[in-house]
């Protein structure tokens, strides 16, 4: 099965035409259609809300677009923060999911409204130093421990995880945390990240649900809402079944009337915080083959490098890649697509079956939307990209302009060797 990249050839070098090639572009209408879908799969909820995970695609032009589905930001940092500031997502619309916080961001989240959602007991103390005294709305991040296996195997490992606190130091912060007159608290977890199931929504509900029932009857404390925060994926491989958003949201309701319903506790919001699902299949980072080389193997050399998408050289990650205008043509050559990185990890395919590349073919590396730009770096001196917008009615907008080598030496701007490496 292919993947169908979101633009024709003959569009591409349009688009070239006014933004060089490496950039990322983004598809509005594959954006759209998927928060729309999101929206409608928990819909049976009525205090659902989508936080979406800024660090995934920190672009305000494109969350803007998801605030048209309600959603809000899930924030983690400072930047984060103002970057939901700078778009009128404050209040309810903040969730700060963040760890080994600084209690600067803790304050800065408080005065913006947002809510603060613990990853640490320790951290009661410090949110209420930092903030005057608690706010009235308050969530905690729980880690079960263990490992987690669903029918397709272990799927990841949240015991050796730094994130959240324990079943027991929930418990104590939730008790500390109302006799310091919070009034309405949220649960949260992020167990797996990156799953194709549509089982993993349903179990981590399923755990969330049984402990706030416990906490609700032990403590009498009033559960506003569960955040089932990220880790839905998407089918980066061609052959991969992708998530049904409907069966997973139908699997959350259904454990939402066995557990939370019949205590109840159906007035419970569902939060969710995804990153990846929103916006990874709906980016791309277009990139043109400028080198080829033929020693032990066979490399194509592109324009784009590491700092651009950095998934492959991280964690082996695999993103298909079209060439475009080739899309039917049969896969005779097996190439290493590299970058210039002075790194032999800068690949972002081996051994890949590819059409025979041209230079000067344009390739389109797909699922780069979410972890992808975000990721970026400067290694070697190398530049970061623009981001492009194809609206829905086809046109392009410039969402992030690339950098320029000014942008690379800004911070030697109080050193008067600064106008030396700009002129
Ligand atoms: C990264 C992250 C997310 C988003 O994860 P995805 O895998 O992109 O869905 C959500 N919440 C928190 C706290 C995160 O750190």
């Amino acid at each position: 099965m292919a993947k169908t990249p979101f633009l024709t050839k003959e569009k591409a070098e349009e688009i070239i035409r006014k933004y060089p090639t490496p950039f990322h572009i983004y598809d509005e209408k594959g954006i759209r259609q998927n928060a729309d879908n999101l929206k409608k799969a928990f819909s049976w909820n009525e205090g659902y809300k989508e936080y979406f995970a800024v660090k995934a695609t920190p672009n305000p032009f494109l969350i803007e677009i998801l605030r048209d589905y309600g959603c809000g930001c899930d924030c983690s940092s400072l930047t984060e923060l103002m970057i939901s500031k700078a778009i009128g997502a404050v209040g309810d619309d903040i969730m700060f999911s963040s760890n080994d916080t600084p209690p600067e961001e803790f304050k800065y989240c408080n005065d913006l409204g947002g809510i603060i959602n613990l990853d640490d007991i320790t951290h009661i103390d410090i949110v209420e130093r930092a903030c005057g005294r608690l706010p009235k709305k308050m969530s905690c991040r729980f880690n079960p421990g263990g490992v987690v296996k669903m029918s397709n195997g272990i799927m990841d490992n949240p015991g050796d995880a730094k994130y959240g606190m324990t079943e027991e130091q929930i418990f104590e912060a939730f008790r500390i945390m109302k006799s310091k007159g919070v009034e309405e608290f949220g649960l949260h977890s992020f167990l797996c990240s990156n799953t194709v199931t549509n089982e993993y929504y349903p179990m981590l509900a399923g755990v969330l649900f049984r402990l706030a029932v416990k906490l609700k009857n032990e403590l009498d404390v009033k559960i506003k809402f569960i955040n089932l925060s990220g880790g839905i994926g998407i089918p980066y491989l061609p052959d991969a079944e992708p998530n049904d958003i409907f069966a997973i949201g139908e699997g959350v309701h259904r454990v939402y009337d066995e557990i939370l319903a019949p205590e109840g506790m159906d007035d419970v919001a569902i939060f969710t915080e995804l990153g990846r699902y929103m916006m990874g299949p709906y980016g791309a980072l277009v990139t043109t083959a400028i080198n080829e080389k033929h020693i032990h193997k066979e490399y194509i050399g592109v324009d784009a490098c590491a700092v651009n998408l950095m998934r492959p050289a991280m964690y082996g990650a695999y993103h298909h890649i079209t060439v475009l205008g080739k899309e039917n043509e049969p896969l005779t050559q097996t190439y290493d697509v590299t970058g210039s990185l002075c790194e032999n990890n800068d690949k972002f395919a081996v051994d890949r079956q590819l059409p025979k590349i041209d230079m000067g073919d344009i390739l389109f590396i797909h699922d780069a939307g979410a972890h992808g730009f975000s990721m970026g770096y400067n290694y070697n001196g190398k530049l970061k990209s623009a981001e492009l917008l194809l609206q829905e009615n086809g046109e392009v907008k410039l969402i992030r302009r690339a950098e320029t080598p000014k942008d690379y030496f800004a911070t030697f701007d109080c050193f008067d060797i600064y106008k030396n490496l700009i002129s």
